[in-house]
């Protein structure tokens, strides 16, 4: 199953995506925690990207396209794949159709007005827990493992609403461009909890 997850920032695709590895068994491909590894271990790949995550805005096409087509041609991606956070650009979507086969995107639908409280109430653990601080009841730690809990750099407000233009001028596109291949399937999750959500992912991947 090659599956792409396509919705803003704060729409769930993280969440959602890491169920969906455990339960299909294909790997999980984050852009963005590719890049923030790399910036965490300070490589000459983290050090390229650092500035453009800083500020909310696309690393450059040439660069991320490279990385993931090396990701999968990785052989865990053989039985397929979740592409979480990748294409971002219809540039991106053009040059993945020429290195892979997509069988469904997953277009994960939420009002601006929940991910703005969903997104700056995110909180992370290092072993890739996520929580928001509306559930956490004041808890500084992670439950899974007792690791401090730390907010994204580009998390805060400022960052958010730039990175919301930048899904609505860039990525919002590739509505049209994967639905004109008959290819998207539209998870609407406002006012559903994240269980009922997932249902619904799921009926969608056992039609496929
Ligand atoms: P995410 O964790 O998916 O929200 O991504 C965090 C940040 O990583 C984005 O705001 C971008 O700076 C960068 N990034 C992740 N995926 C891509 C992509 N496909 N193209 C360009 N930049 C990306």
């Amino acid at each position: 199953m090659r599956l792409i997850f396509l919705g803003a920032p704060g729409s769930g695709k993280g969440t959602h995506a890491v169920r969906v590895k455990a339960d299909y068994h294909i790997p999980h491909i984050s852009t963005g925690d590719i890049f923030r590894a790399n910036i965490k271990g300070n490589t000459p790949l983290g050090q390229q990207a650092k500035a453009y995550l800083d500020k909310g805005a696309l690393v450059p096409d040439e660069l991320t396209i490279a990385i993931v087509k090396d990701r999968l041609a990785n052989p865990d991606c053989a039985k397929g794949f979740i592409l979480d956070g990748f294409p971002r650009t219809i540039q991106q979507a053009d040059a993945l159709a020429t290195f892979a086969g997509v069988d469904a995107v997953i277009n994960l639908i939420l009002d601006d007005e929940t991910i703005v409280e969903r997104v700056t109430g995110r909180r992370m653990c290092a072993c890739g827990a996520t929580y928001n601080v509306a559930t956490l009841k004041g808890a500084t730690t992670c439950a899974k493992c007792g690791g401090e809990l730390y907010q994204r750099v580009d998390d805060q407000p400022e960052t958010v609403r730039n990175r919301l233009e930048v899904y609505a001028a860039n990525t919002a596109p590739l509505i049209d461009y994967y639905r004109a291949k008959g290819l998207i399937k539209d998870v609407d999750s406002n006012g559903l909890s994240i269980d009922q959500v997932y249902d619904k992912i799921k009926e969608v991947l056992d039609t496929l």
